[in-house]
This record gives C-alpha cells, sequence and structure tokens, in this order.
C-alpha cells in the first residue's frame, strides 16, 4: 500500500483508460445512452451516477480506508443522507459541542419527524454513558469538536455503541483523512464536509461518506439517488484537484497552526487557547494516539468581548468569513456565525461565548499572519 501523500495525487484511476487523460476528465452528462433495451455502459443518469463524480468517491473511499464512497452536494446533504440509516423513534448521541448546521438539521427538523437527540459532551465517556436509553442506536461525534476543540475517543465509542449493535458516525471534516482515519478505529460511517480541508479552495461545497457496510450501502445509494443532493461533476473535479494536493497542504496548515497558537497563548489580550497541538491539551495522549496531526484549527477567548469588533475590523490578510480548511486564513465569531442556531443555554454551557474567536489558518507564511494578528488584537494599556 501506497502512503497517503502518494495517493492522494493519484486517486482510484491515475489515467483515463479511454483517452489517457491524467486529470479525471468532467463528465459534464445530465443522461447517458443505453447501448440497447436491458443494457447500460454502467451510467444512465447524473443523479444517480457520473463517472467524475465516481472518481471521487472510490478515491475517498481508498483515502479512507472504505469499500464505498458517495459524494453530495454539500456536508450537509451528506449528514442529512446518514440519519436514514436510522428510524423514527431511534435515540442518538451527539457531540453538544459541534457544526451549528449539523445542530440545525438535526433539532429543527429531524426531530420533529420523531428522531430523538441527546447533545452530550462525548469527550467525557461517562456522559455518553448516561445519555445512553435502551433505544439509542447511533452516536453522532465530531473530534476534535468544533469550536472547542475537545477530543472524542472514536475507538472506545465503537466499542461502547457495537454492544448494542448500533453506529458510530465520526464527522472528520477537521483532520481529513490525512490526519485521522476513523474507520480504522472502529467507526461505522466517516462524514466529511468536502467544501473545506479535501477540496481545500474555498472554491466549492462537497459532501463525502465513506464506509464498508454493505446494507447500509443500499440504503445510502437509495435515498442519495432519490433525495438528489449529489454533487455535480464539476464540483466533484474541483474537489479531486484538491485533495491531490492534501497532504502539502495539511503540513503547512499544521505548521502554521502551532506557531499561531503559540504565539496567541503568549498574547497578554489573550485569556485561553484551544489547540490540539498543545502538550498541555487535556486530551493529547488521546489525540497522539488517534490522529497523526492537529490540522490548522485554533479557537481562543479574549480577555474581553469589546476586543472582538477591533479585532474582526482590524484584520487584512485573515479574512473575516464562515467556513475552514481552505489556503486562505479565515477568522469567524462563532457566536453570530457558525454557531447561531444554537440556543443560548447549550452554547453557553460549550463554551461558545461572545468572547469566542476561531481562526482557520490558511498556508500563508506564518510570519504574515501574525503580523495581521499583531496589528489587530488591541493591547491592554496598563
Ligand atoms: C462545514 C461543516 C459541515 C457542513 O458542511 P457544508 O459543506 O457546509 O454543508 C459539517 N461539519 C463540519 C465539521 C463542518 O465544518
Amino acid at each position: 500500500m501506497k502512503k497517503a501523500g502518494t495517493l492522494f495525487v493519484h486517486g482510484i484511476t491515475p489515467v483515463e483508460a479511454g483517452t489517457g487523460a491524467i486529470s479525471t476528465p468532467i463528465f459534464q452528462s445530465a443522461t447517458f445512452c443505453h447501448p440497447a433495451l436491458g443494457q447500460s455502459t454502467g451510467y444512465d443518469y447524473s443523479r444517480c451516477q457520473n463517472p467524475t463524480r465516481r472518481e471521487l468517491e472510490m478515491s475517498m473511499a481508498l483515502f479512507e480506508h472504505g469499500k464505498y464512497g458517495l459524494a453530495f452536494s454539500s456536508g450537509m446533504g451528506a449528514i442529512s443522507t446518514l440519519i436514514k440509516l436510522f428510524q423514527p423513534g431511534d435515540h442518538l448521541i451527539v457531540s453538544e459541542d459541534l457544526y451549528g448546521g449539523t445542530f440545525r438539521l438535526f433539532n429543527e427538523y429531524y426531530a420533529h419527524y420523531g428522531y430523538i437527540f441527546s447533545w452530550v459532551d462525548t469527550s467525557d465517556f461517562a456522559k455518553i454513558e448516561a445519555a445512553t436509553r435502551p433505544e439509542t442506536k447511533g452516536l453522532f461525534i465530531e473530534t476534535p469538536s468544533n469550536p472547542m476543540m475537545k477530543v472524542t475517543d472514536i475507538r472506545h465509542c465503537a466499542d461502547f455503541i457495537h454492544r448494542t449493535r448500533g453506529y458510530l458516525i465520526v464527522d472528520n471534516t477537521f483532520l481529513s483523512p490525512y490526519f485521522q482515519n476513523p474507520l480504522d478505529l472502529g467507526a461505522d460511517f466517516v462524514v466529511h464536509s468536502g467544501t473545506k480541508y479535501l477540496s481545500g479552495h474555498n472554491d466549492t461545497l462537497a459532501g463525502i461518506i465513506v464506509h464498508s457496510n454493505y446494507e447500509a450501502e443500499e440504503v445510502l445509494r437509495q435515498a442519495q439517488m432519490s433525495e438528489g443532493a449529489t454533487l455535480a461533476p464539476f464540483d466533484a473535479w474541483l474537489t479531486l484537484r484538491g485533495l491531490k494536493t492534501l497532504a502539502l497542504r495539511m503540513g503547512k496548515h499544521e505548521e502554521n497552526g502551532k506557531k499561531i497558537a503559540a504565539y496567541l497563548r503568549a498574547h497578554p489580550s489573550v485569556e485561553k487557547v484551544f489547540y490540539t497541538g498543545f502538550d498541555d491539551h487535556p486530551q493529547h495522549a488521546l489525540s497522539s494516539y488517534q490522529a497523526r496531526g492537529h490540522s490548522g484549527m485554533i479557537s481562543f477567548y479574549l480577555k474581553k468581548a469589546e476586543y472582538v469588533p477591533k479585532l474582526l475590523a482590524s484584520v487584512k490578510l485573515i479574512l473575516f468569513a464562515e467556513s475552514l480548511g481552505g489556503v486562505e486564513s479565515l477568522i469567524t465569531y462563532p457566536l453570530v456565525q457558525t454557531h447561531s442556531a444554537i440556543p443560548e443555554e447549550m452554547r453557553l454551557s460549550a463554551g461558545v461565548n461572545d468572547r469566542l474567536i476561531r481562526i482557520s489558518c490558511g498556508i500563508e507564511e506564518a510570519d504574515d499572519l501574525i503580523e495581521d494578528l499583531e496589528a489587530a488584537i488591541p493591547r491592554q494599556s496598563t
């Protein structure tokens, strides 16, 4: 088996057989001609399957060590499809500190259809056990969590939920397959917002599921085809193109993350920095066991909420925008952006207050990013 960095460059099909094309062709066709009655080339209609999308799906299955891959028009499309594995009345335990859009989808839509969700700090295993009921059929975790960078033990969760034949789903968006492969640790399904590190250039939306469960594959394929949140050929190509440099980019994101986290920690106007790459991160040992690195995601509390508007107005290189994982560094204010859908009490108990800032370190030079922050974070005159 070749190393991940090599696999990312070549994908599942290094050269297209028909033409020798090295870059996967963009099959911009809605429909495909049948050779004869009852015959198919394997492609009938692009909502069901498309060759460019398939290249991405099979490549992601290779990268995440699964048998099957499915690509969607967004991460939310992928997550929504995974819920089709459950029935109304089923109970799912979900990380409390997770992407706000996932909370909204579960709480404002699926909860009304009779699915039951418990929001739990899954980094604390006792809390998972305490939330478990006879009808618990699934665990949905984000690790590291968003935005508090708490780490959940994937193997422990998998062993636990498998005892009652439930499923463990891991949202691996923050680390990408370069740093973490949840299926190897026992997870049943790995899901990504391909919009983030996978495509990596803030230029497309995409969602990915990878798994190895034959029965579930039938359910997921059917749901994907029926609901139609499938990834367009050009967006599949952009994601494939992004993946070629995943290893290079992740290395630089992490290098910048380490430098910027250290800079922020030493800043007198910063109260606390949340970064899994710190040796004294509360779950450092677990994170070193289950992941190979830390990406470029950092959150921190400023000492005063009044610093926030000044910081967001003053950054120049680091762009004030939602999202993460692209080559451009982005700064986010979770309270009003990614986490605005989460009720106040729950948001505060998860740690998302009015002084919390999240940075996705891009691949610019760290010194320039630090210079940008230095000019933007107020220093209290004493
Ligand atoms: C962005 C994100 C999503 C949603 O993905 P979209 O591509 O925006 O639909 C899900 N999970 C995490 C962790 C994310 O960061």
